[in-house]
């Protein structure tokens, strides 16, 4: 399958916890961005005829795409189909909205070119959380969104939620999914805050103004995927829960290693066994638009054999299918019994069919079982 990403790094105002490649600018600057992206994407479509025929499914994500009005939008959308992606015929597409500026007019624009599916940014619904952590849209502002969007007949929704802010409750937390789950999305995501410290709430929290209560996160998460699933959701990916056929199958290509194109300023691609991206930040990634996406200025992380295994493993534990012990076999490796086995035992994996899968806490100590499971692996052939 062949995914397609395409960044818009715009957002009305940057959130105090946001660690994205998303900048705040006037507005003259989107209809640059609009002809660079194009340029962009026009010069892939050139170097590589044919290609974007074969895109299955695609994602337009930021920063905030809504920031774009429904005209800036609807011409987005036009320049994919004249470089020859198959939009009315995809299997797949989102478009990432906030709150803020999701309405019908530009929810009709993406609609119209093919546009499948809406991913929402609400976060909260508490109105003293959304302010404390400098989000720009107010309470009742997410509940409009979402009551207008499933009220559109064929569209998928999906919407983010965050747990773990600083001043929230478990009990908070609960009632944010309750009230969403109640709105009836087929999919909802939900992040644990991480606290980078060079954004303003981290400068807020080392001067001591503001605090994240750590001990809360475990219990959130437990919480909070126990609801989901009484609810009817299946957790197919540690953040990601959906009702039966809801699933992204943009983001199962992402961790099944399928392979994705990438556009706009740090979008992240992955194609014929290269990761790559542009450069990250608005202005060099203008200059190297304008100097022709000479391939000197991307970055390109040819995946060898040894990445190939770490990759397979961590974004197989990611999926709740886990990992198929073939894969592993195909790249001569294997994972002692007994590794497995002390997993096991704690209820933080369970293995079945050939597969390796979180089960229990495992989840939330992901990182920890998946870099054991990896620094044990051993060569297959000594089994043999
Ligand atoms: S909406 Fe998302 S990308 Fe934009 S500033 Fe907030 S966290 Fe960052």
């Amino acid at each position: 399958m062949l995914g397609m990403y395409v960044h818009v790094p715009f957002c009305g105002k940057i959130c105090d916890y946001c660690d994205f490649s998303a900048i705040s600018v006037p507005e003259r600057y989107y209809l640059e961005y609009l002809d660079l992206v194009s340029e962009e994407i026009r010069t892939f479509a050139e170097r590589c005829p044919g290609a974007f025929e074969k895109v299955d499914t695609l994602y337009v994500g930021g920063g905030t795409p809504s920031v774009l009005s429904p005209e800036q939008l609807s011409r987005l959308f036009g320049m994919f189909q004249s470089v020859g992606v198959p939009l009315k015929k995809l299997r797949e597409t989102t478009v990432e909205f906030n709150p803020e500026s999701c309405d019908v007019e530009r929810v009709s624009a993406v609609r119209e070119h093919g546009a499948t599916r809406v991913s929402l940014g609400i976060q909260t619904f508490d109105g003293n959380l959304l302010d404390r952590i400098g989000r720009s849209h107010r309470a009742g502002t997410g509940e409009a969104a979402l009551d207008m969007l499933l009220h559109l007949p064929g569209l998928r929704v999906s919407a983010d939620l965050m747990f773990n802010l600083p001043g929230q409750t478990v009990e908070g937390f609960l009632q944010d999914i309750e009230k969403l789950v109640a709105f009836g999305p087929g999919h909802i995501s939900f992040y644990g805050l991480k606290v980078d410290p060079e954004t303003r709430l981290g400068h807020r929290i080392a001067r001591g103004d503001d605090s994240v209560d750590e001990d809360l996160y475990a219990p959130m998460y437990r919480s909070g995927v126990e609801l989901l699933e009484r609810h009817g959701f299946t957790r197919y990916e540690t953040s990601n829960f959906a009702r039966a056929g809801e699933e992204s199958l943009h983001n199962l290509n992402y961790w099944r290693r399928g392979e994705y194109l990438a556009f706009g300023p740090g979008a992240h691609g992955f194609w014929g066994g290269v990761r790559f991206h542009a450069p990250e930040k608005y202005a060099p990634w203008r200059n190297y638009v304008k100097s022709g996406c000479l391939k000197e200025f991307l970055y390109l992380d040819p995946v060898g054999p040894e990445e190939e295994l770490a990759e397979i493993i961590q974004l197989s534990f990611r999926t709740k299918e886990g990992l198929d012990l073939a894969d592993l076999h195909k790249c001569g490796k294997t994972i002692p019994d007994a590794v497995v086995s002390q997993w096991e035992k704690k209820g933080f994996l369970t293995q079945n069919n050939g597969r390796l899968a979180l089960s229990g806490d495992g989840w939330l100590f992901m990182d920890r079982v998946v870099e054991d499971l990896y620094c044990n692996c051993i060569p297959y052939s000594n089994l043999e």
